[in-house]
């Protein structure tokens, strides 16, 4: 989907109309507080541009995922209270168990141009939410006076819910915000219109939960480089010795026929030539561990990393790329003894001048947290979403905005 052809908040003119924003302030709290506000200050140009073109903003969002309808600890105050530090517009929170009722009325009712209403979390109508209700969908429109439906929360484009999707059946104008097209441009060029050599990095725990990401880039990219605990299946497929190491048995068949595809298709396939290994898995996960690197795995030892010399290897066909996507650890890197292999590719990606997508998820802490997140030119805020990008699947909070 190399250029995004859909109606963007640029085409809308929103002055004095009610728009409400789906955006993802799915952000992680501990004891009430946020501790990484990245979701919100990543929603703010949208949101600030609606404000300074005189739209009434209204706001929402789940966060987490409250089983038994409203609860306290999933409210979205918290998300409301730090938006409202962020932005110099008023930010009114309308708690409401119902997300749509009578406070929420009243406070889209009182506002005005310019003004913020935040939504209570969209999640405490349980399944007419996630199971896309129709009844749901059109309150929240209905609340909008049908007028205009913004869809800025890439992280949940990939789930056809009453809040992403169902609502644009009841308001007369709907766009992607700037979030969405950034992801989409960035994640949309580098499958469907790379800059060559494209790499392709792999890692994370099970080939079962990637099977159709390996399969669709392997088409779309120059080398795909496999780490992490799926590289195991791939390695057992090639008749290697695996010790205890994690393995899918019932796929090493996909396996085999995926190292066929590559090679056919004239494709490196890279996968470990060496393995840090220890006797057990590490436990509690950060436990100290005696570990050391070698070519081959011992019967009784699982591999828990990449090693010294894949860790090069990966970070010598970085070198030569255009253009990196990189989802999955390449070890346990919850262990600091184990997050060399995942740090070396990080390293790696923050010292290219190669455009550089960190499909979300573990990947996008780990880089994160070693502070090279200013290096990369893109870090999805999409776990889930960002590799159904990349299996080459339609997201269906994307399908249903209008095309210009
Ligand atoms: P997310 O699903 O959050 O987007 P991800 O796609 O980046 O994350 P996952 O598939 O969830 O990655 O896998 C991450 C997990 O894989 C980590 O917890 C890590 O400890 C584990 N892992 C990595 N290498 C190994 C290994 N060799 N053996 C066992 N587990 C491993």
């Amino acid at each position: 989907m190399a250029g995004l052809n859909k109606v963007t908040v640029d085409d809308l003119s929103v002055k004095g109309k009610k728009v409400l924003v789906r955006v993802d302030f799915n952000v992680p709290l501990k004891d009430g507080k946020i501790t990484n506000d990245n979701r919100i200050t990543a929603a703010l140009p949208t949101i600030n541009k609606l404000v300074e073109n005189g739209a009434k903003v209204v706001l929402c969002s789940h966060l987490g995922k409250p089983k038994n309808g409203p609860e306290d600890k999933f409210s979205l105050a918290p998300a409301a209270e730090r938006l409202a530090e962020l932005v110099s517009a008023k930010v009114v929170f309308a708690k409401d168990d119902t997300v749509v009722g009578e406070n929420a009325k009243k406070a889209v009712a009182e506002m005005k141009d310019g003004e913020i209403v935040v939504l209570e979390n969209t999640r405490f109508r349980g399944a007419e939410e996630t199971k896309n209700g129709e009844e749901f969908a059109k309150e929240l429109a209905d609340l909008v006076d049908n007028q205009a439906f913004v869809m800025d929360a890439f992280g949940s484009a990939h789930r056809a819910h009453a809040s992403t999707a169902g609502v644009t059946k009841f308001v007369k104008e709907t766009a992607v915000g700037y979030l969405m097209q950034k992801e989409i441009n960035f994640l949309g060029n580098a499958v469907e219109d790379p800059v060559r050599p494209f790499v392709a990095i792999l890692g994370g725990a099970k080939v079962a939960d990637k099977l159709n990401v390996i399969n669709n880039l392997i088409e779309k990219c120059d080398t795909l480089i496999i780490g992490g605990g799926m590289a195991y299946t791939f390695l057992k497929a090639q008749g290697k010795e695996i010790g205890t190491s994690l393995v899918d048995d019932t796929k090493l068949d996909y396996c085999k026929e995926m190292i066929e595809k590559a090679a056919k298709a004239g494709k490196k396939l890279l996968l470990p030539v060496d393995t840090t290994i220890a006797k057990s898995f590490p436990d509690p996960i950060d436990a100290e561990i005696e570990v050391e690197v070698a070519s081959e795995i011992p019967a009784d030892m699982m591999g828990l990393d990449i090693g010294t010399k894949t860790a090069e290897l990966y970070a010598q066909a970085v070198k030569s790329a255009k253009t990196v996507v990189w989802n999955g650890p390449m070890g346990v890197f919850e262990n600091p003894v184990l997050a060399k292999g995942t740090i070396a590719v990080a390293k790696s990606l923050a010292e290219t001048d190669a455009t550089t997508i960190i499909g979300g998820g573990d990947s996008a802490a780990a880089v994160i947290s070693l502070g090279f997140a200013d290096k990369m030119s893109h870090i999805s805020t999409g776990g889930g979403a960002s590799l159904e990008y990349l299996e080459g699947k339609v997201l269906p909070g994307i399908d249903v905005i209008a095309d210009k």
